[in-house]
């Protein structure tokens, strides 16, 4: 996995725009003719020198500071210049321009981290969490991601692989000697070795699930007539009166995604108001959107008006849901006299979105039944891809547990369980994955 790449890149790694300060990042092999070409002299590893950044000409571009990490202490394990100057789009694209004048390339999204991680710099574990923490919308975001960053995530999962070494080791040893296999592994608690990994490795799941939901959020569907109350709830859970859009009679009401946030899960709400018959085929459209999004809802909202059922329009929307939990709430209370309250079997609620009242119980069944567990405490960021491999690798030990005393499919199951987990740090990641995986970060990053 390690060994240097050829070639120079170059990134303004800096955020467009204009800034009290800005940083081009080069990275590669060799910077000698870089450092000569840009500052004009030889730099003392890490240390900030005052530079004039020198055009071909040896004109003054611009005037800052200069560091030299040399290979193989810096960011991406390679050799890296990073140049600070004034943040104003023109300077830093002038450098940059100078740096490819000098034979840089650009370099593409992500391209220094997936660098770090071909060098060893960081596992892929890692390398997505700086991502997660330059995209956190939210506290509870950016302290899990930088959880995953300092390696939490990526210590559970070795953990977890070293055990299977050493179970595996076992096993494979036994192969060549048949006559004794079982009753040699039995002595060795095999199967207790076994069964200690999957618990571990539920309780690694159990984690990782917060994880993917704090940073990927959870998708709601909110149902409900017109008037019942569904704005007023969506203000009261955005926590201030955010735009909401209003629905026009005749135009095109799209899937509207709120930036609320519950505990820092961001909550993707899918208005289901635009639902209806139509020979529009541009409304059209945005319904057939619509309904694909309503198919990828984790949790369906039916909000009515607690002096009215559940009519019929809702009711067909609900017959089409996938089997999804259905919270039925009852608004407007203050015009019923009832109390804020849950159902005992919490799928029905009563409250008064306008006043607020019950939105507090509301938000905490909400998050009850997307499977929250904890405040936020010790969850590290983590995605699907993590929470599908590490499905992977528990399938494998249970069929292992399974496979009885044939020895060969016990060793072959424990060695695609390694695997799974193998992907989760980037072991055995195929390349259009991580070309997949960089190719969302930012340039520069
Ligand atoms: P939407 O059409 O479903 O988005 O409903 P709105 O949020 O726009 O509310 C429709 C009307 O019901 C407005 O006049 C609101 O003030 C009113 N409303 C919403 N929630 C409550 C509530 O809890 N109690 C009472 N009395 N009125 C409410």
């Amino acid at each position: 996995m390690t060994g240097l790449s050829h070639d120079v890149i170059a990134a303004v790694a800096t955020a467009p725009g204009r800034g009290g300060i800005g940083v081009v990042r080069i990275s590669g092999p060799d910077l000698s003719v870089y450092v000569q070409g840009l500052v004009g002299r030889a730099l003392k590893p890490r240390y900030a020198h005052h530079a004039r950044f020198l055009d071909a000409q040896g004109q003054v571009l611009d005037d800052g500071l200069a560091i030299w990490f040399p290979a193989p202490h810096s960011f991406t394990g390679e050799h890296v210049l990073e140049l600070q100057g004034h943040g104003g789009p023109f300077v830093l694209q002038a450098i940059l321009q100078r740096c490819l004048e000098l034979g840089a390339r650009m370099a593409q999204p992500g391209e220094f981290s997936r660098r770090a991680f071909m060098n060893g710099k960081l596992d892929l574990v890692q390398a997505e969490a700086i991502a997660d923490l330059i995209d956190a919308s939210s506290q509870q975001a950016a302290r899990s991601a930088l959880r995953a960053l300092e390696g939490d995530f990526s210590r559970r999962i070795s953990t977890l692989k070293e055990a299977l070494i050493q179970l595996r080791m076992l096993v494979e040893a036994t192969l060549d000697f048949p006559e004794e296999e079982i009753d040699f592994l039995e002595k060795a608690d095999a199967w207790g070795r076994l069964a200690t990994i999957t618990s571990h490795l539920e309780s690694v799941l159990t984690t990782t699930r917060q994880g993917v939901l704090l940073r990927e959020g959870l998708n709601v569907v909110l149902i409900g007539q017109p008037n019942v109350g569904k704005s007023s709830l969506l203000n009261q859970l955005a926590g201030f009166d955010a735009a909401i859009v209003t629905e026009v009679a005749g135009t095109t009401r799209d899937t509207l995604r709120e930036a609320i946030q519950l505990e820092g899960i961001p909550l993707h709400i899918v208005d289901t108001a635009g639902l209806r018959e139509t020979e529009d085929p541009v409304e059209r459209m945005g319904i057939e959107r619509t309904w694909a999004a309503v198919q990828k809802a984790d949790i369906a909202l039916l909000l009515i008006d607690a002096q009215h059922g559940v009519g019929d329009a809702e009711a067909a929307i609900l017959s089409r849901l996938r089997d999804i939990p259905v919270l039925t709430v009852h608004n407007k209370i203050d015009l019923t006299a009832d109390t804020p309250r849950l159902s005992e079997d919490g799928n029905e609620m009563w409250i008064a979105a306008k006043l607020g009242l019950g939105v507090d119980l509301l938000r905490a069944r909400l998050l009850a039944l997307a499977g929250w567990q904890q405040s936020g405490e010790g969850v590290y960021s983590a995605r699907s891809r993590h929470l599908d491999a590490l499905r992977r690798a528990q399938i494998h030990l249970i069929v292992a547990r399974d496979t009885g005393p044939q020895l060969e499919f016990f060793a072959e199951e424990l060695r695609l369980a390694q695997e799974a987990l193998g992907e989760i740090t980037g072991e055995f990641t195929a390349d259009d994955l991580l070309g997949v995986i960089f190719s969302q970060f930012c340039i520069g990053k």
